[in-house]
């Protein structure tokens, strides 16, 4: 395929027919209709790649799971340290398990006996506290804050893995900022953390290399070979926001979208929505059918409309469109015109 002799240390050469089955994955997998790096980790087919994957990969060895919520807390909860959390979903609670690992834990705000649908007042936290964590937008559940919580007037950690790069904030008020790149910024593979330097260092805490967020800064991101493929990607995805007139033109594209989604959920009466109506997320809207026995004519009409991934989280069911960057207003058009057309017909 290539005339030049690849001696390269690693990244490495790959096997041709490899290289091959990549690139035409990135250009539609199989019969899916869909790019292998834009479809759901959760999709039969990609389950089972990971399910083949895993089971060679145990004849060999086996890896560690998910690092970021700890890496927060190791790196800025000092030894016998404090910090204050809000618990707005099942990614902010797995950071609050992940943090107690390390550090006493103040829940300061809870939507989990209202089944996470609305994002809960900030209360002004204890100043003894490193740092205030919130989710900045709840995937699953389809809440987003809707402004930077600064009332609770300690410094602030965000994971905000999906509304990254969706619209303009400001991050002076952030000590750390965390996102995996899988949901608005490119495939998945890549985290991204944005630091204060001058938080980091001061925990007297003896941080796993791995861990250690100084190590990484220090190694320019290269301590370990990282993901090319991804970040590669990741660098492209990045560069198109930019050509687009960055993220004011992004910014007001969402809010076009979301405004048109969630416009038919309240009108349509077929459907409800199922967060709040201040705590709504631009990128995730969640809602759902008021009567259960339309579902499988819904599920029908949309799959026929070439509409894909708009089925909830496992943990909550119903709908959910999510509506990141790269997803055009003609593809929300599409969708409300099948709910339109849904409830004239049924
Ligand atoms: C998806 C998601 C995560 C987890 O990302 P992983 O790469 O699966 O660890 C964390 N936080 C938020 C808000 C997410 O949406």
């Amino acid at each position: 395929m290539f005339k030049i002799h690849n001696f390269s240390a690693g990244p490495c050469i790959l096997p041709p027919e490899v290289l091959k089955e990549a690139s035409e994955a990135v250009k539609g997998w199989g019969n899916n209709g869909l790019s292998l790096i834009e479809m759901s980790h959760r999709s039969k087919p990609f389950v089972a790649v990971m399910e083949e994957a895993r089971v060679i990969t145990k004849e060999l060895l086996g890896l560690p799971d998910r690092l970021g919520f700890l890496t927060t807390a190791y790196n800025l909860i000092p030894e016998g340290g404090s910090a204050a959390y809000t618990d707005t979903g099942t990614w902010a609670a797995k950071a609050i398990k992940e943090a107690r690992h390390l550090g006493d834990i103040e829940v300061v705000g809870s939507s989990k006996d209202s089944g996470y649908n609305a994002i809960p007042h900030t209360p002004s936290v204890d100043s003894k506290h490193s740092y205030f964590h919130y989710t900045t937008n709840n995937t699953i559940f389809g809440t987003q804050y809707k402004h930077i919580p600064t009332e609770a007037g300690v410094p602030l950690v965000a994971d905000m893995s999906s509304d990254i790069m969706s619209k303009k904030f400001d991050s002076t008020p952030f000590k750390l900022i965390y996102a995996g790149a899988q949901k608005n910024m490119g495939p998945a593979g890549t985290v991204m953390y944005a630091i204060d330097k001058e938080a980091l260092g001061k925990t007297g805490r003896n941080i796993p290399s791995y861990l250690d967020l100084g190590v990484h800064l220090s190694k320019d991101s290269m301590f370990n070979t990282p993901p090319v493929f991804s970040v590669f990607t990741t660098l492209l995805t990045l560069r198109w926001l930019k050509n687009l007139g960055g993220i004011d033109v992004i910014e007001a594209r969402n809010n076009a979208k979301a405004e048109l989604i969630y416009g038919e959920i309240d009108r349509n009466e077929l459907f409800t929505g199922y967060a709040e109506t201040n705590s709504r997320s631009t990128m995730n809207a969640t809602f759902q059918l008021i009567d259960d026995k339309h579902k499988e004519k819904f599920n029908a009409a949309w799959a026929e409309a070439g509409v894909s991934g708009i089925n909830g989280h496992r943990s909550i069911g119903g709908y959910r469109a999510s509506m990141y960057n790269a997803l055009p207003l003609e593809s929300v058009k599409v969708l409300v015109d099948v709910m339109k057309e849904f409830e004239r017909t049924i």
